[in-house]
This record gives structure tokens, sequence and C-alpha cells, in this order.
């Protein structure tokens, strides 16, 4: 992929999401020129984190913002801690406000919003692969008539709901928008929907009404939810996909 323009930007807020997730807000300077749609992502890395050979460490990021939030010149990027083994995630969880971070981008075709495009939208997460769906999402919902929008988003259990709050409160006060989440590790006062989210498709989506259908999660999980797609009937070019 052609090297795309490089912006030094500050760490502007870091918010908990979960107890493996955080939502980092960075700050681009007010003269920095950045325009990108929403499904496309940025190479981050931080000046002082380097490999071996004395370059920085870089990693892809889903921009979580949206086009619109760049009017405050911040861009969001939703990233979970990896644990053991994970250089960078566990190195950016380490930043405070005020830390440069570098911006590389935007990247990214394939996976992008057509916000003109008039069908019922249906969103399909499973963990931080909601970050690229959320600012689809908020983009539609900035439209003065948003299409219908469905999202269906699965992760382990309640405390790793990753934008709770948000996405609750569109279900609560925006007239087109569903929100199904699924555990699939419920506790037992759990009553929602369990399971993983291509174990649940059959029953959710049996057959095509003539939604565009956007997805991002574990390569697993988009495989075989593509495979449902197919046997259900909804046509190749209603079905877009980005995996990590
Ligand atoms: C287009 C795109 C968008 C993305 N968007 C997001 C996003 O929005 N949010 C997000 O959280 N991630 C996203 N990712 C993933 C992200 O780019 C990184 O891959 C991820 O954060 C892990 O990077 P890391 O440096 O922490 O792990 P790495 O050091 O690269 O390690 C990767 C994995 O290998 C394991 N590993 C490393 N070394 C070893 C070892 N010696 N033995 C066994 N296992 C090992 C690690 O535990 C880790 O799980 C995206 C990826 C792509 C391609």
């Amino acid at each position: 992929m052609a090297k795309k323009p490089v912006v030094m930007g500050t760490l502007a807020e870091v918010l908990p999401e979960t107890p493996r997730v955080s939502t980092f807000v960075v700050r681009l300077p007010e003269e920095a020129e950045f325009s990108f749609v929403s499904g496309q992502f940025a190479m981050l890395s931080l000046p002082d984190f380097l490999n071996d050979k004395g370059r920085p460490v870089r990693r892809a990021y889903s921009i979580a913002s949206s086009p619109h939030d760049l009017a405050r010149k911040t861009l969001s990027f939703t990233i979970t801690r990896k644990g053991e083994g994970g250089l960078f995630s566990n190195r950016i969880h380490e930043a405070r406000a005020g830390d440069p971070v570098s911006v590389e981008g935007p990247y990214g075709s394939s996976f992008v919003l057509d916000p003109q495009d008039p069908r019922p939208h249906l969103f399909i997460a499973a963990g931080s692969g909601i970050a690229p769906l959320r600012s689809m999402i908020r983009t539609l919902l900035s439209k003065e008539a948003p299409p219908p929008i469905e999202l269906l988003y699965g992760f382990r259990g309640e405390e790793d709901f990753i934008y709770a709050q948000e996405l609750t409160g569109y279900e609560k006060s925006v007239p087109n928008f569903s929100l199904k989440t699924a555990h699939s590790r419920p506790s037992s006062h759990w009553t929602g929907l369990s399971g993983r989210v291509p174990e649940l498709l059959p029953r959710l989506y049996p057959s095509y009404k003539g939604q565009v259908v956007y997805m991002c999660g574990h390569p697993e999980m988009v495989t075989q939810t593509v495979e449902w797609l197919g046997t259900a009937g909804f046509p190749e070019e209603a079905v877009r996909k980005e995996q990590w």
C-alpha cells in the first residue's frame, strides 16, 4: 500500500470501555489536513516506542470516530489490550494524555460506508470489531433521514460491552435503530441472546430482506457469518467485511 501522510497528534483522552479495551482520543494539530471515510483505518505509532531496527512500531487501527468529529480536530481509536505478547496494544494502554501519537493514513478502500445507500443497514460486530461500525453508525445518524439501522453485537459478557452507553442510548432515542447484544459467556442472570454471533444468524436472519451488511470481527466470525449470509440468499454485493 502506498504510504500516506503522517500527522503528529497528541493523546487528548483515554476513555476506559471495558477491563481490556480503551478508546484513545487523538487531537490533531489545527493546521493538519486529515480526512477519511467511515470504515477506514490508520497506522498508529508512538515516537518513543521503537522496534529492534530503531523504527517506530506501527499497527493498524480502525478509526472509531466519524468524519464529523474532525470538526473538533479529533480521531478516536478503540484498542484491545492483547495481554501477553501484544506489543503495541499493551504499550499504548500505558500512554497518558499529552503523549505524542503519530497517525498515518487513512488507509482502506473496500470496507467503507456508502452514506447515500438508502437500504436498511445491518451491522454485525464481535468484540472490538465494533470500532469501524461505530464510525459508520455515527455518520448515518448525522444524516437528516438515516436509513433503518440494526446492530447485532456479540461480546463475552456484560462487562465487555464497548460503547455501552452510546449504543443503548441510540436504542432508546433513535426511532429506526435496533440493537441486539449477544453474550458468548453469559452470566446466570443474563436473559438476552446467548452464543457466538454465527450461531445466532440462522434464527435472526433466515432470509435476505434487502439490507446492506457491514461486519467486523475476528476472522472465524467473519468467515462463518459470510457463509451463512450466502446460504440465506444475501447477494455478495450487499455484504461488506473487515477482519483482524
Ligand atoms: C485494518 C485493521 C484494523 C484494525 N483495527 C483494530 C481496532 O480498531 N482495534 C484493535 O484493538 N485492533 C485492531 N486491529 C489489530 C491491530 O492492528 C493489532 O494487530 C493488535 O492491536 C495487536 O497488536 P500488538 O502489537 O499488540 O500485538 P503483536 O505484538 O503484533 O502480536 C499479535 C498477536 O500475536 C500474539 N503474540 C505475539 N508474540 C507472540 C509469541 N511470541 N507467542 C505467541 N503469541 C504471540 C499476541 O498476543 C497478539 O495476540 C486492526 C488490524 C487491522 C489489519
